[in-house]
This record gives C-alpha cells, sequence and structure tokens, in this order.
C-alpha cells in the first residue's frame, strides 16, 4: 500500500516534469496539491514522508480533522470544495489556501477570522468554466466586483483563480474551459492591486492535468493519481 502511495506520487511529478518540457515550462512554477479526501492520515503521512507540503481537502469537517490530527507546521493545507461560510470559522485557525470562494460574504467572512487569529490566508476566486449544469464558482462578470471588493482587504489575500472543469474521459474536450480561465485571469490583471495578485491559476486534476498545464495552470489539484480510487 505504502509502496503504491510513493511510486504514484513519483509518476505525478514525471507527468508534470514531462507535461511541463511540452509547453515550454519551468516545474517549479507548478504546485501540487495532494487531494486526500476519504483516505486515511497514514495515507497522507506516507507522503509526508516522502517531503510533500500541499494538502487539500474538499470537506470543510474533514480538514478540521486532517489539521487536527496532523500536526506538521511545513504543511500547507488548502480547502478546494463547496465553501460554506459558516464553516470558515472551523478552518481560519490554520488553513492557508482557500480555493473555492465566490462570494463577497465569504470573503467578508476569512478577513473577520483571519484578523481574529492575527494570520493572513490565501485565497483563490472560484469562477465557473465548465458546461455542467451543477455549477459552482462565481460566473465571469462577478469577478470585477469581488476583486475591486479584496483589495482593500488586510488578512484575506486574493491570489489568483480557480476552476473545475467538466467531467470528461477525453482532456482536450476541456481545453477551451482551461483557456477560458486563463483569459479571464488576464482579462483581470489590471485590478491587481492591494491585497489582490492573479499569479495563481488553479486547474487540472488526474485526469487533464496534462492540459491544464499546457493552458497556464500554476497549482493541479490531485487525488486519485496518488491516492488512488475513492467511492466518490
Ligand atoms: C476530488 C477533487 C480533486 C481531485 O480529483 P482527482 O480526479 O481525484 O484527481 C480536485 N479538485 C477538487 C475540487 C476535488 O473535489
Amino acid at each position: 500500500m505504502s509502496e503504491n502511495i510513493k511510486s504514484r506520487y513519483q509518476t505525478i511529478i514525471k507527468r508534470i516534469n514531462i507535461a511541463c518540457k511540452k509547453a515550454g515550462r519551468n516545474s517549479s512554477e507548478i504546485t501540487l496539491v495532494a487531494v486526500s479526501k476519504t483516505k486515511p492520515d497514514a495515507d497522507v503521512r506516507e507522503l509526508m514522508d516522502a517531503g510533500h507540503l500541499h494538502y487539500g481537502e474538499n470537506r470543510a469537517k474533514a480538514l478540521e480533522d486532517r489539521m487536527e490530527s496532523i500536526k506538521n507546521e511545513n504543511v500547507q493545507w488548502h480547502f478546494i470544495g463547496v465553501l460554506q461560510t459558516n464553516k470558515i470559522k472551523y478552518m481560519a485557525h490554520r488553513v492557508n489556501w482557500i480555493q473555492s470562494v465566490h462570494k463577497m460574504k465569504a470573503l467578508e467572512e476569512i478577513e473577520k477570522r483571519a484578523s481574529a487569529e492575527n494570520r493572513e490566508i490565501s485565497v483563490l476566486i472560484q469562477v465557473n468554466i465548465s458546461e455542467e449544469d451543477q455549477k459552482s464558482g462565481c460566473e465571469p462578470e462577478e469577478l470585477e466586483p469581488l476583486l475591486k471588493y479584496a483589495q482593500n482587504l488586510k488578512y484575506a489575500k486574493v491570489k489568483g483563480l480557480m476552476g473545475m472543469a467538466t467531467l470528461t474521459d477525453d482532456p482536450e474536450l476541456v481545453r477551451p474551459e482551461f483557456r477560458k480561465l486563463r483569459v479571464l485571469r488576464n482579462e483581470h490583471r489590471h485590478l491587481e492591486s492591494g491585497s489582490v495578485s492573479l499569479q495563481e491559476l488553479s486547474m487540472g486534476m488526474t485526469n487533464d492535468l496534462e492540459v491544464a498545464i499546457d493552458e497556464g495552470a500554476t497549482m493541479v489539484r490531485v487525488g486519485t493519481a496518488i491516492f488512488g480510487e475513492r467511492n466518490y
């Protein structure tokens, strides 16, 4: 089992390196966020032993439990799931990145809780780029008011955009969705000021990370290819 996690991790690192080479990019530009979801702490610890430092959870309770049971000062924790404003208070003391912010109320709450903890929290604004009915993230036209609001915050630091592509077996089909996120980022760079910068593009998962890297991803969120299949 543990052999598996380490060798799968090496395989993902190789995939990222090859994708970067093809895209003419440096692999140091890419942060791999390991998404552990329902997997046991022991699996996460395996990866930590291999030196990996970025971990993501998509449920507030799972993140809270993980941050509690795995005390490692060097680890960066990412929240990547559907964000309920009333759950922010349970993560603000430790979370480093909240990748799935899509409304003013959440930004306001992160600012309030981060300020109370006297620490900064990095934020990505999630934008809806997929064709699926079950949409997540703000609409592209909501981006400007969100970024303008975020400019004046002190503890919530917007660092870029996050997107989830349509689930499909053919990653080339979602290339236009990744491209859309990059273009949106470029179109909003004039709003980089105060607490807003837009260098990060979090896009790409197990099935489509090569295409995402080709389209400019700086963060890829990978679960299955590292930790194995899940039930959901
Ligand atoms: C589960 C999940 C991932 C990782 O998905 P895999 O296909 O298992 O790599 C990435 N991002 C989010 C938001 C997720 O919920």
